[in-house]
């Protein structure tokens, strides 16, 4: 049987501890490990601060958050409907990253792939990204 949980909530930095929060104690269902509900959490953060640093720009925005458990499989969706990304693959690198001038590191979606087991990215310019992650 799958249970979901969807979340609609506004592009705020505040957002984000609220939404690594709200996955996680949606999870605790599925009784994880502490280590597993870190990784969750530190990937869903990752995911949604890119929303409200990149997608919109510290602007106005909405994002939405879609988790799943099935069996033992959490599934964590996060998406905007900001700016896009361009080139996914080159985003993907680590240490690649859109904003150097704004200090960051460019390692977000390496963390996602590290603390996940799969994280795929469909973004589709001046529409929004969709990132969706396993565990
Ligand atoms: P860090 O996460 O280490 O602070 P970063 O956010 O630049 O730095 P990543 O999270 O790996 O690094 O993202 C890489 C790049 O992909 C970003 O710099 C940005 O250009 C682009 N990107 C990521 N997420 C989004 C998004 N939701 N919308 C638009 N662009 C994005
Ligand atoms: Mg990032």
């Amino acid at each position: 049987k799958k249970e979901t949980m969807r979340l609609e909530i506004e592009s705020l930095s505040c957002n984000e501890a609220f939404a690594r929060v709200a996955v996680a104690a949606f999870m605790a269902r599925m009784d994880p490990t502490v280590e597993e509900v870190d990784d969750v959490k530190t990937a869903v953060s990752e995911a949604v601060t890119n929303c409200v640093i990149h997608a919109y720009g510290g602007g106005e925005g909405k994002i939405w958050i879609q988790a799943e458990v099935e069996g033992s499989l959490l599934t964590v969706q996060v998406r905007d409907s900001g700016v896009g990304i361009s080139d996914v693959k080159k985003a993907m690198e680590p240490l690649y990253t859109g904003k150097p001038e704004a200090g960051r590191s460019g390692m977000g979606f390496s963390f996602m792939e590290a603390f996940m087991d799969e994280v795929q990215v469909d973004s589709v310019p001046g529409e929004g990204t969709v990132v969706t992650m396993k565990k």
